[in-house]
């Protein structure tokens, strides 16, 4: 959008919507907000993330797909983004004996793109902060706000308090949502969350003479049945490597030699792509950190308060569609929007309904490839299948 159509969408005395979150969904969903001339605030608990030395959050890098790109694409970012992207045709299967399978993701020509989380983010914060209707505010951790009246009382580090009204309260503040906390009170509100036994844990692999260590345009699997890695490629020809394993598992391995030995029995052929002495330390860095899924029903109170991306469902990391999926809400709110002339009273009762399905489904099969991926990738049945469907 040019800054020439971001300014004749501000239109003075238009409603207040207060985005809660300013993580990957809720700075698009500002963008969203912005574009249709609302004063949109972001609260955000984190210090400005463009400005931060050490950023903290989940994985270091995402995969983005056809539903994400879709809603970049609305707000103009879709190029910006995939130019900093890099495509992944295919699963790249290792084996235990090194020996490495292609299982494409689609057609020729299909992709998914690794995509670094906190660029993404700084990114998308940086152009809902170009729509002159849009103020963001960091350091604003929610602590609690009113169904009845709107208002949100929010904590900032010197210890002081503000208090803040707005027309629309859109939670987009995670996985352990503030903003839901109000539903949990509420009668005929469904809630559940289960925590996978699985914790997962980031290592570098790091380029080797200046060049990726392995081939970059994949994803990289080491499927092992009750446990497995994978490897994203990032843009300074680093992989990012997840190991996903039962806690029980992780915590069994107390020395650095007991995890050379465990990466000699399952993942040897990465030990000296990523170096014996920085596995040693690497492993020891950060514990392994939990997983959670979470479903919810209704994801809005009345015509004041709408919850989207993890905060409406976190869902597990497998399926790699929990940002996707969040970056499609925001889509959905928007041509609901459209359609029922931004009238919120009637807006937020139809995302409920058209959404809780697909929000719904999507955790269900990333629940599903949870299992897919660390096991019926590796069995023959898949492979001899995938062989079929490829000829
Ligand atoms: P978040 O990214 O969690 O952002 C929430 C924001 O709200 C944060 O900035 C936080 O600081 C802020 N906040 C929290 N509480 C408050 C408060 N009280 N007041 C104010 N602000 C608050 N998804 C994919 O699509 N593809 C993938 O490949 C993929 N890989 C993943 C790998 C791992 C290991 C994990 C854990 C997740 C992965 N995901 C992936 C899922 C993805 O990370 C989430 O779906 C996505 O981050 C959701 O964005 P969000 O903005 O809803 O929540």
């Amino acid at each position: 959008l040019t800054d020439m159509e971001k300014s004749e969408g501000r239109q003075t005395g238009k409603k207040v919507v207060a985005v809660v979150g300013g993580g990957l969904v809720g700075a698009l969903n500002a963008c969203y907000f912005a574009k249709r001339g609302f004063n949109v605030h972001v609260y955000e608990s984190r210090e400005d993330i463009r400005k931060a030395k050490i950023v903290k959050g989940r994985s270091i890098n995402l995969a983005l797909s056809h539903r994400g790109r879709q809603a970049l694409k609305r707000v103009g970012m879709e190029d910006k983004i995939i130019s900093k992207g890099i495509p992944m045709h295919a699963r790249m299967i290792h084996s235990l004996s090194g020996k490495q399978s292609p299982i494409p993701y689609g057609k020729k020509g299909q992709y998914i793109l690794s995509v670094d989380r906190a660029n993404l983010n700084k990114e998308l914060l940086t152009e809902a902060e170009t729509y002159p209707n849009t103020k963001l505010n960091f350091d604003h951790k929610l602590q609690d706000w009113s169904a009845d009246t709107g208002l949100m009382t929010f904590s900032r580090t010197d210890g002081s308090k503000d208090q803040i009204h707005a027309d629309l309260i859109v939670g987009c503040d995670g996985a352990f949502s503030a903003i839901r906390k109000q539903f949990l009170r509420r009668s005929r509100f469904n809630y559940s969350q289960t925590y996978i036994p699985h914790g997962y844990m980031e290592l570098t692999m790091p380029p080797i003479n200046g060049e990726f260590a392995m081939k970059p345009n994949y994803l990289h699997i080491w499927p092992r049945n009750t446990f497995m890695m994978i490897a994203l490629p990032n843009l300074d020809k680093t992989f990012t490597c997840t190991l996903f394993m039962p806690f029980e598992d992780f915590e069994k391995i107390t020395t650095g030699d007991e995890v050379i030995q465990f990466f000699q029995n399952y993942f040897p052929d990465t030990i000296p792509l990523i170096g014996a002495e920085a596995l040693k330390k690497d492993y020891f860095r950060l514990p392994a950190q939990a997983m959670v899924s979470v479903k919810c029903t209704p994801y809005h109170i009345g015509e004041k308060c709408v919850l989207m991306g993890d905060a409406a469902h976190a869902v597990v990391p497998f399926y790699g569609q929990g940002m996707n999926a969040g970056f499609e809400d925001c889509i959905v709110f928007d041509e609901l929007m459209e359609q029922f002339n931004e009238d919120f009273s009637a807006v937020l009762p139809e995302y409920t309904k058209v959404r809780v399905p697909d929000d719904h489904a999507i955790a269900d099969l990333a629940m599903y490839n949870y299992v897919e991926m660390r096991a019926h990738v590796n069995s023959k049945w898949f492979l001899f299948r995938k062989h079929v469907d490829n000829v």
